[in-house]
């Protein structure tokens, strides 16, 4: 039987180290701030603005609730996030997507400031990724994996890890973090052929391709560890891609959803707005220094 990997424990000492770093920064007169801009009336935005919002409230994280009308222009949301980029009083934003499609994706996050950019959607961001430089944020459910297996003493170094899906929010940036953390990474996709074989041969297998039951016994082996992250809809309520009864079964760790990657997500996302906070603090104290 595997060992269940699950997400309240790693987000709720992730959520505790970002209180005490909120604690100093206040004791410094600063109040760290999320905006989160909200087009639209999505019901699955609205649920994890709600959460956000409780998760940050309950780090001493203030939270600027920006929501505009599914017919917004474009120019409107542009001129929002530029005053957000220039209000010293935010220090992080998090913008649903997808927008509605009379929007321009690429515009509006080429839009955004990277020190501002919590969820690691800008393609600063992104390139800090690939370089281990730069100014923005590593997506935040690609860094929650990565905090799974550290708080689980689950170390990449020297394992085969495979990655299931390559979207930008998570399995690219995740092959690029465990391929740091010393893994030799294999991404999977729609066309990779013989996906049974290539997952089973993992020692850690992270699967985020958002199909309910595509990863079953035929995908795994004795001594995996495995993360879920994919979240899909069924008439019988949320589940992940991976069969939790196989993975319970066959594996030696395994993360299951809901209970797993999606709550630590959101600690991550409250620990980037600290960081942020931290960095424009930081930054405001060096140019007082050269201020004389
Ligand atoms: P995405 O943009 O939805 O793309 C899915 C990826 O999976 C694509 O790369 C696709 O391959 C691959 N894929 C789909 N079907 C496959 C199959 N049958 N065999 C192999 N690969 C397959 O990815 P995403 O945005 O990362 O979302 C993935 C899932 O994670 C979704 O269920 C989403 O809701 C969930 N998610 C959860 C969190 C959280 O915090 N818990 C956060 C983000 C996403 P191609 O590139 O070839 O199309």
């Amino acid at each position: 039987m595997a060992k269940l990997l699950k997400g309240a424990a790693v987000a709720a000492a992730l959520t505790e180290a970002a209180s005490e770093r909120v604690k100093k920064l206040e004791s410094n007169s600063v109040k760290p701030a999320l905006a989160i801009v909200r087009v639209g009336e999505n019901p699955s935005d609205i649920s994890y603005e709600r959460s956000a919002g409780k998760k940050c409230a309950g780090a001493g994280i203030c939270i600027r609730n920006v929501v505009l009308p599914a017919d917004c222009g474009q120019a409107e949301i542009l001129d929002i996030i530029e005053s957000l980029n220039a209000d010293p009083s935010i220090h992080g934003v998090l913008i649903f997507r997808p927008l509605p499609k009379h929007c321009d994706d690429d515009m509006i996050r080429a839009a955004l400031s990277p020190m501002k950019d919590v969820d690691g959607i800008t393609d600063a961001s992104l390139a800090g990724v690939l370089t281990g430089r730069g100014y923005g944020f590593v997506p935040c459910t690609a860094r929650a994996c990565i905090e799974i297996l550290n708080f689980y003493g689950v170390n990449p170094e020297g394992k085969r890890a495979v990655v299931v899906g390559r979207s930008l929010v998570t399995g690219k940036p995740l092959a690029l973090l465990l391929t740091d953390r010393n893994a030799t990474v294999t991404i999977c996709h729609t066309h990779t052929k013989d996906l049974p074989s290539v997952c089973r041969n993992a020692e850690i297998l992270v699967v985020a391709a958002g199909r309910a039951g595509l990863i079953g016994r035929e995908h795994l082996s004795p001594g995996q560890t495995v993360i879920d992250v994919g979240v899909n809809l069924t008439e019988d309520g949320i589940c992940g891609d991976v069969s939790s009864a196989d993975a319970l079964e066959i594996t030696s760790a395994y993360s299951p959803v809901p209970g797993g990657v999606g709550t630590v997500t959101t600690a991550v996302l409250v620990s980037h707005v600290v960081d942020a906070a931290t960095h424009a603090y930081h930054a405001t104290l060096k140019e007082a220094v050269i201020r004389g």
